[in-house]
């Protein structure tokens, strides 16, 4: 089944069941803690807080989303991607558990020729929280999953919260067991590779107070409970294309292919070369889809995320042909070719994003050019000195003078057996960073105008180049 026809079919059942169909919002947040969307329910959050009410009480999405902190996944494991879509519907003190459940197992169960995914139950396994009896009675009995099937899990897999006093509650995970050759029997709890988590619900049942991590108190039961789930969309696809992992599905995988034959690569031949192949195809699409939604590379926040990504997938390349031809305009009409008919606006913006990749790509070539001879440089020095620590000052010095990311002069250095001084480089950097600050300050004393002189000092260009200094060190969703 296509991913489009997914799309179709999700929506469809739950509008059937009443919900009303609610766009995909922008990867931009509205939310001010979050840089980029990294979940559906996250336009719906002011609802579940209870500081806006809906229109509707059930609703249905599929979200774009972004979560960068799973970029190091990205390639290795089957279903980590750093752009993905959540399938989710949603209750707004309507049902609760008792229908949540049964809906979800409906549509993922029942035959194709009916409208739902046809998925054999006997692949399906279930978990549910602790001592959630409640979910664990409704899979069992109104639904018929074999109770050996049924894994209860603890706080750090099955149970939510916002981060915040607020709702909090136990989730329940739908997993596809995709078969002995993926690992060993079990359950999700024995393995998770062999069986991959496809659908989270969440019950929102219980009010949290103040505390840290998962600690915190339970204040009580909700007046108003709430459903939020999210069903990853490619994964899903995987599942139903049989293929082996999201990169392969219909719209990644076209990326995936092109990469492939521009790169001279066999697909499957060398694991290595297949990781990045992956790494490729998914960060090409994450850029379209961050640019579409208007961000652009720069130093700070979604920017940088755009930028990391981007930078890396043109390093994948390099290393994948051995040239350093550019392959990025190509890659990018081929991913929003198969991305238009989910994202049909993608086509009035195609200009603009070839425009924003295309410059990217030459600045980044530009960089690297600059950048290089001087990594090998100092390489070959650490080298020649016994050493296999790259020196903070080096990390620093193609910092400050070539632009060069800290990840990407980590990863230059991992290839040749190197680590680098992490902590001299951070080191370096405060200490230029407090030097700014301390300029900055030490020009404006004394100016009782100091906006006339802010003015002046930031065209004469000495302004503090803090780079990248603020997101680098963390992913940049919080
Ligand atoms: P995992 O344990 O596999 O990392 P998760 O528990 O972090 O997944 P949730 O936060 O529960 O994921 O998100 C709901 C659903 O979204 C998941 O069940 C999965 O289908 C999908 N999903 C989560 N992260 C990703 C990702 N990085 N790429 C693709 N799909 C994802
Ligand atoms: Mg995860
Ligand atoms: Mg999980
Ligand atoms: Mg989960």
């Amino acid at each position: 089944m296509e991913t489009a026809e997914i799309v179709r079919r999700f929506l469809g059942f739950f509008e059937k069941k009443g919900h009303t169909v609610v766009p995909s919002a922008s990867l931009i947040a509205e939310d001010p803690t979050l840089l980029l969307v990294p979940a559906g329910m996250v336009p719906f959050k002011p609802y579940f807080l209870g500081q806006r009410t809906p229109s509707y009480d059930t609703a249905t999405s599929v979200q774009k989303c972004i979560r960068t902190k799973d970029i190091e996944e990205v390639g290795k494991t089957s279903r980590h991607a750093t752009f993905f879509q959540m399938l989710g519907n949603f209750s707004f003190g309507d049902y609760f558990k008792e229908r949540a459940i049964p809906l979800a197992w409906e549509l993922v169960t029942s035959p194709v020729e009916e409208g739902g995914f046809g998925i054999d139950p006997e692949r399906l396994w279930v978990t549910v929280y602790l001592d959630d009896d409640e979910a664990e009675r409704i899979w069992r009995e109104d639904v018929g999953v074999d109770p050996e099937r049924i894994q209860r899990m603890g706080k750090e897999e099955n149970y939510w919260d916002m981060g915040v006093p607020g709702p909090c509650g136990p989730c329940s995970e739908i997993f596809y067991d995709r078969g002995p050759e993926y690992g060993v029997e079990g359950g999700p709890a024995a393995d998770e590779n062999r069986y991959i988590e496809i659908w989270n619900l969440v019950f929102m049942q219980y009010e949290r107070g103040e505390g840290s991590g998962k600690d915190y108190p339970i204040l009580g039961e909700l007046p108003k409970k709430n459903i939020d789930t999210g069903m990853g969309l490619e994964r899903l696809a995987a599942v139903l294309q049989g293929v082996d992992n999201i990169y392969e599905t219909d719209i990644i995988g076209r990326v995936l292919h092109r990469a492939a034959e521009l790169t001279g690569s066999v697909y499957g031949d060398d694991h290595e070369r297949d990781v990045m192949l992956r790494v490729v195809a998914d960060h090409v699409r994450s850029a379209v889809m961050l640019v579409g939604d208007g961000v652009k590379p720069g130093n700070e926040k979604a920017g940088y995320v755009l930028r990391r990504i981007l930078r890396r997938s043109i390093r994948n390349l390099r290393l994948l042909s051995g040239t350093d031809a550019f392959f990025l305009h190509d890659l990018t009409a081929v991913s929003i070719d198969a991305m238009k008919d989910i994202y049909p606006d993608l086509l009035d913006k195609a200009d603009v994003v070839h425009g924003v990749i295309d410059t990217e790509e030459r600045n980044f070539a530009d960089t690297l050019r600059a950048g290089t001879t001087l990594f090998g440089r100092a390489a070959e020095r650490t080298r020649a000195q016994g050493g296999t620590v790259f020196s903070g000052a080096d990390a620093f010095q193609l910092h400050d003078t070539y632009g060069f990311p800290i990840d990407l002069t980590l990863e230059m250095a991992a290839e040749q057996g190197l680590s680098v001084d992490e902590t001299a480089f951070r080191e370096l950097m405060q200490r230029q960073r407090d030097t700014a600050k301390a300029d900055a300050k030490a020009k404006k004393l004394g100016n009782a105008d100091i906006s006339l002189y802010a003015g002046l000092h930031e065209n004469a260009g000495d302004t503090d180049f803090l780079g990248y200094s603020d997101t680098e060190s963390e992913s940049s969703v919080r």
